[in-house]
């Protein structure tokens, strides 16, 4: 584990600190551990909040390997018992329809008709945008392995990516969870030519809002009477502020500004709501989703590799 001391996207160091911990299912997956202290930090100058412990590669690989698979459900319900097999398949299956709805009106708002090249960066099947740009030929390059939706071709690498040639990149719920989220969009920006239309969608979260804290109150509750052991072994870090998969946490602001810092110009912005995941118990902090259309800022060359503080 890496811990930040500035901004992951602006680089500012005037943030504000509070204590939280990792949610007990994500401290168990990584490090065996239940009790994981951390920090959630906002930035005064662009509004993101992230974990100030970020994953290493090895931590992530162990967060992400069989995502959702079986052993992933098991141990997760383990810790967080409304999240059974059915509630699990479901996020997998059940909400693809609902994302695309949302997107095909943006598509049909913001995107020129003749794409004829579409890639889904860290898509999973890359099923997401398929069929909505008609015509369109479907690329998908994730670091799951999973095999691809029918027609769907898989690329490896990011250089393989860089060599195809877009019309459109879009990248959909990903920087929620990564590690160093400039670093994504720096991936970005050398696969996009020129004329490529960048498209990225994040959740736009607050960790410590009071919807946030209510779904956190319930499902502690829901513990105390269904694993007492874990709700208790919760109390002395504040339940209230944990942090799961997502370790980054969007605004408007913030998505933009590091889609602009990463050497892209935002053409378009908006935000819908986030009905993808309001059912079962995420439903009372079922949030909205923040997006942006982007195109590469012509002449620069941009380098954001990034890294965390000190290893601990
Ligand atoms: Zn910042």
């Amino acid at each position: 584990m890496q811990v930040a001391e500035r901004c992951l996207i602006c680089s500012a160091d005037s943030l504000q600190r509070y204590r939280a911990m990792f949610a007990p299912f994500v401290g168990s997956r990584i490090w065996r551990r239940t009790s994981v202290a951390i920090r959630l930090m906002k930035c005064r100058q662009c509004d993101f909040m992230f974990s100030d412990s970020r994953f290493d590669p090895d931590e992530e690989r162990r967060l992400y390997d069989g995502y959702r698979g079986h052993d992933y459900q098991a141990l997760r319900e383990k810790y967080e018992p409304w999240y059974t097999a059915d509630f699990n398949a479901k996020l997998s299956t059940g909400t693809m329809e609902k994302r695309r709805a949302p997107l095909a009106k943006i598509f049909r708002e913001h995107v020129p008709s003749e794409i004829k090249s579409v890639l889904d960066f860290g898509g999973d099947r890359g099923d997401l945008f398929d069929g909505l740009l008609p015509g369109a030929q479907t690329f998908v390059y994730d670091i799951s392995g999973v095999e691809p939706a029918p027609g769907v071709k898989v690329l490896h690498t990011v250089d393989e990516c860089t060599q195809v040639g877009f019309d459109l990149v879009g990248c959909s719920n990903v920087l929620e969870h990564v590690a160093y989220p400039r670093n994504l969009v720096s991936d970005l920006h050398r696969i996009a030519s020129p004329s490529t239309l960048v498209f990225v969608e994040v959740p736009s979260e607050n960790p410590m809002g009071m919807r946030t804290y209510a779904k956190r109150a319930v499902q502690e509750m829901w513990l105390l009477f269904r694993r007492p052991t874990t709700a208790a072994s919760m109390l002395p870090f504040g339940f209230l502020r944990q942090v799961h998969e997502h370790i980054n946490f969007f605004s408007m602001r913030a998505l933009e500004t590091l889609m602009q810092t990463c050497g892209f110009t935002v053409l378009a912005s908006g935000l819908y709501p986030g009905e993808g995941c309001s059912f079962g118990p995420y439903k009372i902090a079922a949030g909205n989703v923040v997006w942006c259309l982007a195109k590469k800022r012509v002449g620069q060359n941009i380098v954001t590799a990034q890294s965390g503080g000190p290893s601990v």
